[in-house]
């Protein structure tokens, strides 16, 4: 069912796959935010397979204290195509989360163990999906000695799962791509749809923020001498559910959800004891806002009706914001890439693609931001941080066909 791969070569590319997968899976890359050592190891048997395929391995470390080596790695590697002004840059990153519950596994998360066309471990698909066929595509063109209609990049990047500040922010804020000169474009395989056609275009703003509730702590009996912060709180957190579900009420078809979501979620323990009335209540929220409105517009409708509320309660309710980002534009369908890589999709798949926005939020979102066309696809079937994570041989085969096919017959 392939159109470039030929049915000879289909053996040979899933052996490399799984000898690759052997060579890195097994060594830990966990952020030290998540109490791991970095990437530094897994980026140096990485390295070294990118030069035994004849490519020239750029190093741009980002400096950190905690890691081993005291750096998180990202490397930068390049196969040159008929025309140079323009690179298609395949972004993997190279760390993961750690395996979890050991016992939830079937096989055990740092081996690759191949069944039929499964393979398991975890970061087989989160991100190492994106790895295996970024080298792969590589290695074809090297091996058969054929020029890309424009120039193949592979990023390897750390940091992806604690928020790429010396991963691929790092990159971008630093210019490294502007480097290369001429046009870039960006696909990053780690997420995608069973059947290949889900394309990931856009992504919402992200708002994490706190409400804190206080009342008077006082006996239960005598719930008339204090101020119950939990009641409050809890009516507090209702209101503002209600009233953002009143002000944000855009529709747009193109995200998964297709409407701004603001969730209440954590909730902090307010006291160890049942006959006490509690005097601070803490909820924490989760906002994915549509890009057409602003996350300001959230903040706003919060701290006015916390202002209100505190002063016909005598209640005094604190909003705090704790974290923001920003969406970016959406990547435009009638970007010449975006075009191109959707036809490809089509022409090798046989399916329509899908281009959507999401809630949750990947690296795509920095290459936005600094204006260039980036689209997040592969094909999986989302075992992303579960135990159990595994791919298929058969999808990364058609992935790595469908942009080989882009790069041969559609680049431009
Ligand atoms: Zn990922």
């Amino acid at each position: 069912m392939t159109r470039i791969i030929n049915s000879n070569d289909i053996q040979y590319m899933k052996n490399y796959i799984i000898s690759l997968y052997k060579k890195f899976i097994p060594i830990k890359a966990i952020s030290p935010d998540l109490g791991g050592d970095g990437e530094a190891e897994r980026a140096d048997i990485l390295e070294k397979e990118l030069r035994s395929l004849g490519l020239v391995a750029r190093r741009v470390d980002a400096p950190d204290k905690r890691a081993k080596k005291g750096i998180r790695p990202n490397i930068l590697a390049m196969v040159n195509g008929e025309r140079k002004d323009k690179t298609l840059w395949i972004v993997a990153h190279i760390d993961t989360v750690p395996e979890g519950d050991p016992a939830l596994w079937k096989y055990p998360p740092y081996s690759v163990t191949v069944i039929d066309d499964y393979v398991y471990g975890r970061g087989v698909e989160d991100d190492g999906q994106a790895v295996v066929t970024a080298f792969a595509v590589a290695k074809y063109l090297v091996e058969k000695g054929i020029r890309p209609r424009i120039n193949l990049g592979i990023a390897l990047v750390s940091d992806e799962e604690t928020g790429s500040r010396y991963g691929l922010r790092y990159l971008v804020d630093k210019g490294v791509f502007n480097d290369y000169g001429g046009s870039h474009y960006f696909l990053v395989p780690d997420a995608g749809s069973p059947d290949g056609s889900k394309v990931i275009v856009a992504e919402k703003h992200i708002l994490h923020m706190r409400v804190v509730t206080k009342g008077k702590q006082t006996h239960a009996s005598m719930p008339h001498t204090g101020l119950n912060a939990h009641r409050l709180g809890m009516m507090f957190n209702l209101e503002l559910d209600k009233a953002f579900r009143e002000k944000f009420t855009e529709y747009d078809e193109v995200y998964e959800p297709p409407v701004s979501t603001c969730e209440p979620t954590r909730k902090e323990e307010n006291i160890g004891n049942i006959n006490t009335i509690p005097g601070t209540d803490v909820v924490y929220w989760d906002c994915r806002i549509l890009p057409k409105r602003e996350i300001r517009d959230v903040i706003e409708l919060a701290k006015s009706l916390a202002f209100k509320f505190s002063s016909a309660t005598g209640a005094h309710v604190d909003i705090d914001v704790l974290g923001y980002d920003d969406a970016g534009e959406p990547t435009r369908l009638d970007s010449p890439f975006v075009a191109g890589f959707l036809d490809a999709i089509r022409e090798t798949r046989g399916v329509e693609p899908r281009p959507i926005g999401i809630g949750g939020g990947t690296v795509a979102r920095y290459l936005r931001k600094h204006g260039y066309p980036a689209i997040v696809w592969m094909t999986c079937d989302e075992t992303a941080h579960q135990p159990n994570e595994y791919t298929r041989l058969s999808y990364i085969i058609s992935d790595i066909d469908t942009i080989l096919y882009y790069l041969l017959k559609k680049a431009t």
